[in-house]
C-alpha cells in the first residue's frame, strides 16, 4: 500500500537545506552580513543540485551511471529507483521478444497459412505458410490489400462478409492446378485473421470420384437402351408364352429404374462439375408450376392440387433446372400424399428474395431424418422407395440446383401432418417486371 507520508530522503533533504542556509545566515551574522550568509548558502545548495542534475542528465544520456555518484539523500534514491525501473522495463522487453519470437516460431510451423489483415483488408503480417500456399511475403507484401494480390470474386466476398463459417475455395496463385480454401475470422477492434488451407488433395479425390460415376453411368447407358428396347418389344409380342409375361414386366420395370439411376448420377455429375447457374436467362417461376399442376392432376392417385402466386417476380438462372427442382419437389409432394389430401404451390417474395413452397398433407417426415434428406440415395422408408419407383436422388439433384442458383432448402415436416420444402432466393437473383399498362 503506497503511504502519503514523506520520505525520509525528502526529510533529510529538506532538514539539509534548512541547516546550510541556518549555518550561512549564522557566519553571516557573526559579520554583521545575515542575508549575504543566506544567499551564499542558498547559493552553494543551488549549485550542489546543478551538480548533480548535470551528472544525472549526462548518466542518462550516455547509459553509464558507473561512473556517477550521487551521493546520499534524494539523488541516490531517484538514482536507485530510475536504474530499478531502467532494468524492469529491460527484463519485460527481453520477455516480450521471447514471446514474439515464440509466436512467429508457432505460426510458421503451422501447416495452414494465417494473415492478420486490418479494417482495409490490408495486410499486416502473414506466417511462412502463407508464403508457400498464396505467395505471400511477410515484408514486401505488408500494408498491401489482400484481394489485389489474391484475385477471387468469392474471397472478395467473403472478405467483407463478417460470416466466420463460410468459407471459400480459390485457386492458388503459385503451384498450378492447387486450391485454397479461405476462412475469414474477425477478432479484436476490425481486425480479421485469413486462414489458407490447402485442398488440393480433395480435390483431386474428389474429381476422381465424380469422374467415376460420370464414366460409369455413361458405359451402363448403352447397354440398359438395348436391354430395355428388347424387354419393350418382348413385353408386346402376342407370341410370348403366358409364364414369361410377368417375368419379363418385371424385367422391363427394372431396366426402366435403373435407367432413371443412370440418368440421374448423370445429371448430378454434371450440376456438381459445374459453377453458378447463368444470370443472363429470366425464368417465369409461376408458368412452370402451374404447367406442373396440370401435367400431375391428370394422374389417377393424385391429390387436389393448388398453386397459389402472390408475387410477379421471376428468376435469374436456368429454366431447364427449375423446372426439374418443381418437377422432383412436386412429384415428392404427390407419391407421399393420399388422394384425399391437397399440394400447395406458393410462389411468393419480398425484400430479401423469393420462396418457392412446396407444402402438402401427406405422410410427413420424422425429424431424425430431415437433415439427411438431400444425401444421395437416402430414402425414409426403403422398401416402400423400390416399389414407388423412388430412387434417392431427386432432393440431392434438387439441392446442387438450388446452391447454383445461390439458394437453400429448408424443409419442415410432422409425421402425419404434413410436409413443406422451402426454396429461398436471394434478392440477387430476382427481377421484378412492373408491367407497364400499355404493353400489357
Ligand atoms: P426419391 O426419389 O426416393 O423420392 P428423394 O431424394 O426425392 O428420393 O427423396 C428422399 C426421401 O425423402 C424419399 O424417399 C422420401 O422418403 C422422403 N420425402 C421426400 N419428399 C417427401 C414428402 N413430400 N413427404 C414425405 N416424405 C418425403
Amino acid at each position: 500500500m503506497k503511504s502519503d507520508r514523506m520520505p525520509d530522503s525528502s526529510r533529510k533533504f529538506i532538514v539539509g537545506l534548512v541547516l546550510l542556509i541556518g549555518t550561512g545566515t549564522m557566519i553571516g551574522w557573526l559579520y554583521d552580513r545575515p542575508l549575504i550568509g543566506a544567499l551564499v548558502a542558498t547559493f552553494i545548495a543551488l549549485v550542489w543540485q546543478v551538480r548533480q542534475l548535470l551528472a544525472f542528465n549526462r548518466a542518462m544520456h550516455t547509459g553509464d551511471f558507473d561512473t556517477f555518484r550521487f551521493g546520499e539523500g534524494v539523488w541516490q534514491q531517484i538514482f536507485s529507483r530510475f536504474v530499478y525501473e531502467r532494468e524492469r522495463g529491460n527484463r519485460y522487453k527481453n520477455e516480450y521478444r521471447r514471446l514474439l519470437k515464440e509466436v512467429r516460431k508457432s505460426t510458421n510451423a503451422m501447416p495452414d497459412g494465417a494473415v492478420i489483415l486490418d479494417e482495409a483488408n490490408e495486410i499486416v503480417i502473414c506466417n511462412r505458410a502463407a508464403k508457400n500456399l498464396a505467395g505471400l511475403k511477410r515484408k514486401k507484401d505488408r500494408g498491401q490489400r489482400v484481394d489485389n494480390i489474391l484475385r477471387d470474386p468469392g474471397l472478395a466476398t467473403l472478405l467483407h462478409s463478417h460470416d466466420s463459417t463460410t468459407t471459400v475455395d480459390i485457386v492458388s496463385p503459385v503451384r498450378d492446378g492447387a486450391w485454397l480454401n479461405c476462412r475469414v475470422v474477425p477478432y479484436g477492434s476490425n481486425l480479421k485473421l485469413l486462414l489458407l488451407r490447402d485442398v488440393t488433395e480433395g480435390k483431386i479425390l474428389n474429381k476422381m470420384r465424380r469422374d467415376f460415376v460420370a464414366n460409369a453411368s455413361h458405359e451402363l447407358r448403352s447397354p440398359l437402351t438395348v436391354i430395355s428396347g428388347y424387354l419393350d418389344t418382348l413385353e408386346g409380342d402376342e407370341q410370348i408364352p403366358q409364364d414369361w409375361v410377368q417375368p419379363i414386366g418385371q424385367m422391363r420395370d427394372q431396366a426402366k429404374r435403373m435407367t432413371r439411376i443412370v440418368s440421374e448420377l448423370l445429371e448430378l455429375s454434371r450440376l456438381e462439375g459445374s459453377g453458378s447457374a447463368t444470370t443472363d436467362d429470366v425464368v417465369d417461376v409461376s408458368r412452370l408450376l402451374t404447367a406442373a399442376r396440370e401435367a400431375f392432376r391428370r394422374r389417377p392417385d393424385a391429390p387436389d392440387i393448388h398453386v397459389d402466386i402472390e408475387s410477379p417476380a421471376r428468376l435469374r438462372g436456368d429454366s431447364n433446372e427449375i423446372e426439374s427442382v418443381i418437377t422432383n419437389l412436386v412429384s415428392n409432394a404427390v407419391r407421399h400424399t393420399p388422394v384425399d389430401g391437397k399440394v400447395t404451390l406458393l410462389w411468393q417474395s419480398d425484400a430479401s428474395g423469393a420462396d418457392l413452397v412446396v407444402s402438402d398433407t401427406g405422410e410427413g417426415i420424422a425429424e431424425e431424418h430431415i437433415p439427411r434428406l438431400t444425401e444421395r440415395f437416402f430414402r425414409v422408408d426403403r422398401g416402400r422407395a423400390r416399389t414407388d419407383g423412388g430412387v434417392g436422388l431427386g432432393l440431392a439433384i434438387v439441392k446442387h440446383i438450388l446452391s447454383r442458383h445461390d439458394a437453400g432448402l429448408e424443409v419442415t415436416s410432422r409425421p402425419g401432418e404434413g410436409s413443406s420444402f422451402c426454396c429461398h432466393f436471394p434478392s440477387t437473383r430476382i427481377v421484378i417486371n412492373r408491367i407497364h399498362p400499355d404493353k400489357s
